[in-house]
């Protein structure tokens, strides 16, 4: 194959857009050891982009040999692969950017006593010629993909490309605050950061402060821990500062910007019980880790890496940054407060130590309700007689019981008939809402606890299950269709998903690159996570699929389940609680949540006599 050809296609993989070049420019001026960085940039990139770096610059040979496919200065050996610290290493990206756009670079080392300057136009042949001296690069990228209509034609609008390029730079400047950067555009500066602190964390606060409006410094949570085989620092915004999109979690690994989506589900899951459902808190955390246990040659832009043990990494993660949480968002008295208070909420698994206090007091434990009031409502048929029918007279809990629940805790009790409901109270005040969590009521026999969050999973469970065997779920079109990037990974997941997907209400199709296109999603998604919950879904599938092994339906029905369902902390009004509970009980088994936990905890009048202590 003709060198320029190859030159050609690798390009398509590694300079997809103006931001792709950005990147691969300034990651050279990161590892040519640069203190500063400049971006020039006209017309979004389409134009011009220019990359100025003071960094240790090449010698003439050098300067002629980078644009040669796999010349690369940083890998000399196969061992050298095995542990790559710098974030090029593959000598594609100069040879690539080259045979899609005209490039001119200037170089020289410092105290040279001139400078080299090398044009290449749309990989033909070199011009190199003596320039002045300099103390550093500098490569001008003009007109790229003048000479691939097809992709020029892709590029997306002037706005978005830019967008794209200078997420590129604050993501870099956010990893390098010991670096300054200064970004212009058309003429007009965009960013310029001075240099934030050369290492540890309060650099990256610093940074952080100096580009994005949010997050005083000291508003942060600050991660610093390390175990043999991992080490995670880094900041952790504010739960009050939560944003509707994912667009500011920055993880890193090694120094590289990755997006790894199983492992943000990971710091996402440790804020579970902190931020309202749909919302994203900012978080910016380094990983080092050995590079031998971790592969970053998986994907063209090096966007993506592997781990060797990708559920270890997962569970260090999550742990690390729930204790964080957990000592932040804590008072000390709050420590001690009474254990019985409040919701537990199983936070010591995050590494919360009490979890008596967690509900009421933590900051985002009162979140704001996005549950769609309207959507149960309407509660179907007459529920206390179902309730009645069902738990009064005990028998299918018997038969329950007995078949499915091992606690047992559901067997009616020969006390069954000796208290009588009272008959004169309303149906509402059969009803009520304990820390927002937990519905109580009255029974025959005693009291009945039910977890809402549980409940309606079983719910939502079943009738997920009833769509994908019909193949015919109810969908709400979306007024604005939505498109949401996946990773190439969860991209092949979806589309082995899509036909289930379909099944269930979703309206969905791929829409090109590693994009869908959501028109519809069903009915029972709550008013305001419509556009969010499929990446949610997705997550948790591959979630599930890693801790619990489940596969196929079953699998998308408990996420399907997990992702749509009211959580602990969501009011209810009496007429959500009846039809949850009228719900609950149309299905095939309600006793349990479709993990298998109990959906409903008796009280029997026995137990109670028993505690109190009485005979009678
Ligand atoms: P890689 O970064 O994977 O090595 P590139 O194609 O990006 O491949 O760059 C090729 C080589 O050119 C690098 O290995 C480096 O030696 C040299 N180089 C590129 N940009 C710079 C720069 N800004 N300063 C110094 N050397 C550079
Ligand atoms: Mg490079």
């Amino acid at each position: 194959m003709p060198m320029a050809l190859a030159n050609k296609i690798a390009a398509g993989e590694v300079v997809q857009r103006p931001a792709s070049v950005v990147k691969e420019l300034i990651e050279n001026a990161l590892d040519a050891g640069a203190s500063t960085v400049h971006v020039v940039v006209r017309k979004a990139g389409s134009e011009l982009i220019q990359v100025t770096d003071d960094g240790c610059g090449m010698n003439p040979d050098d300067a002629e040999r980078c644009f040669q496919r796999h010349a690369t200065s940083k890998i000399r050996t196969a061992r050298d692969l095995e542990r790559i610290h710098t974030l090029g290493f593959r000598g594609e990206a100069l040879a690539s950017v080259s045979s899609v756009a005209q490039v001119e670079l200037k170089t020289a080392r410092r105290g040279d006593d001139a400078g080299t300057r090398v044009r290449i136009d749309g990989g033909d042949e070199p011009i190199v010629e003596p320039a002045a001296p300099m103390a550093g690069t500098s490569v001008a990228v003009r007109n790229l993909f003048y000479n691939v209509p097809a992709r020029r034609s892709f590029l997306k609008s002037p706005q978005t490309e830019l967008g794209h390029i200078l997420d590129t730079v604050q993501v870099m400047a956010l990893a390098n605050p010991g670096v300054a950067f200064r970004v212009e555009h058309d003429g007009h500066e965009l960013l310029d950061v001075p240099v934030a602190g050369q290492r540890g964390l309060e650099a990256v606060a610093r940074r952080t402060e100096q580009m994005f409006s949010f997050g005083a410094a000291d508003g942060f949570t600050r991660v610093e821990e390390k175990t043999s085989y991992l080490a995670v620092r880094g900041l952790l915004g504010s739960p009050d500062e939560v944003r509707k999109t994912r667009g500011y979690q920055y993880l890193f690994v090694n120094g590289r910007h990755v997006s790894h989506r199983y492992l943000e589900h990971a710091v996402l899951s440790a804020y579970e019980y902190l931020v309202p459902d749909g919302t994203y808190p900012f978080f910016a955390l380094f990983l080092d880790i050995d590079p031998r246990h971790v592969d970053v040659n998986v994907h063209p832009q090096k966007a993506e890496v592997k781990f060797d043990d990708e559920r270890g990494v997962y569970g260090m993660l999550k742990a690390v940054v729930g204790r964080a949480l957990g000592m932040s968002y804590r008072t000390p008295d709050e420590k001690s407060a009474d254990q019985s208070a409040g919701l537990n909420l199983d936070l010591g698994r995050f590494g919360f130590e009490d979890p008596g206090s967690s509900g009421e007091n933590a900051p985002g434990g009162k979140a704001p309700s996005r549950f769609d009031r309207g959507r149960l409502r309407e509660p179907r048929g007459d529920w206390s007689g179902r309730l009645s029918r069902t738990l009064y007279e005990g028998e299918s809990l018997e038969r329950d019981a007995a078949g499915e629940d091992p606690s047992s805790l559901l067997a009616s009790d020969a006390t069954a008939d000796r208290v009588e409901p009272r008959e004169d109270i309303s149906e509402e005040e059969l009803l009520w809402q304990l820390h927002d969590a937990w519905i109580l009521t009255q029974i025959r026999s005693g009291l009945i606890i039910i977890d809402q969050q549980a409940a309606h999973e079983r719910v939502l469970y079943e009738k997920a299950l009833h769509a994908l065997e019909d193949g015919f779920g109810l969908s709400q079109q979306l007024l604005f269709p939505r498109t949401i990037e996946f990773t190439a990974s969860d991209l092949e997941l979806l589309k082995e998903l899509l036909p289930d997907l379909r099944s269930l209400g979703f309206d969905v199709e791929p829409f090109g690159g590693r994009s869908v296109v959501v028109r519809g999603v069903p009915a029972d998604i709550r008013a305001g996570d419509e556009r969010s919950v499929l990446d949610g879904i997705v997550d948790q599938y591959r979630e599930f699929e890693r801790v619990e092994r489940l596969e196929g339906r079953e699998n998308l029905a408990r996420s399907v389940a997990r992702k749509s369902a009211i959580k602990a902390g969501t009011r209810l009004t009496h007429a959500e609680m009846r039809s949850l509970i009228d719900q609950l009980f149309q299905c095939s088994r309600p006793y349990v949540g479709p993990g298998g936990k109990p959906t409903i905890v008796k009280l029997s009048v026995d137990e109670l006599r028993r505690r109190f202590d009485r005979k009678r």
